[in-house]
């Protein structure tokens, strides 16, 4: 079913605008012009896909840093980024946080609070929707969660050529 991810960002923007603040962190979508993302997906599931993404990239990366949302559209696919310029994960972590309860910082994590289930969902929503999540982190520069999902339609210059190409004929 058609789902708009632009919007859906928008909207846990505001519901996590609140923890944002208090962490002074800025939330940004890329490209800034994009207005409708539209993929194949289970809403509701993915939206606790994006929640936990950009709450983590909150909680876990600098105060005062920045929180990136970045789409990429290819030819059949939608390419979705949460980026943040945190501390980033340890590399013998890496493969590890997708396990449940798996937290990598016992004391600073603790402090945050959460219970470690967060990146396992992740990992099982889009196991479910037939796509996996990729994980990037670089010491003191960030982390970048990635995925992919299905494009819902292909482009509006598409669609038109396609109507234009085929006369309707009423007989
Ligand atoms: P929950 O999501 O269940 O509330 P949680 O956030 O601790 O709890 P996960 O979302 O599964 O659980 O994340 C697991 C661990 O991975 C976190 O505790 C944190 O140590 C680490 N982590 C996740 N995202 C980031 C990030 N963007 N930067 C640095 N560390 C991260
Ligand atoms: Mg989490």
């Amino acid at each position: 079913n058609p789902t708009d991810l632009r919007l859906m960002t928008t909207n846990i923007f505001s519901r996590l605008e609140n923890i944002a603040q208090d962490r002074g962190v800025t939330l940004k979508v890329k490209p800034d012009d994009l207005h409708e993302v539209w993929v194949k997906a289970d809403a509701d599931r993915i939206e606790q896909v994006m929640l936990n993404l950009i709450e983590n990239a909150i909680k876990y990366g600098n105060e005062g840093g920045k929180v990136i949302v970045h789409f990429t559209e290819g030819k059949k696919y939608i390419e979705i980024a949460v980026r943040d310029n945190g501390p980033g994960i340890p590399h013998e972590h890496l493969n590890r946080i997708f396990e449940r309860f798996y937290r990598v910082d016992k004391s600073r994590s603790k402090e945050i609070g959460g219970t470690g289930l967060g990146l396992a969902i992740v990992k099982h929503i889009l196991n479910a929707h037939n796509t996996k999540i990729a994980v990037m982190s670089k010491p003191d520069k960030g982390t970048t969660f990635s995925f992919k999902l299905e494009k819902a339609y292909t482009s509006a210059a598409n669609d038109f050529n396609e109507a234009e190409a085929i006369p309707h004929v009423n007989s």
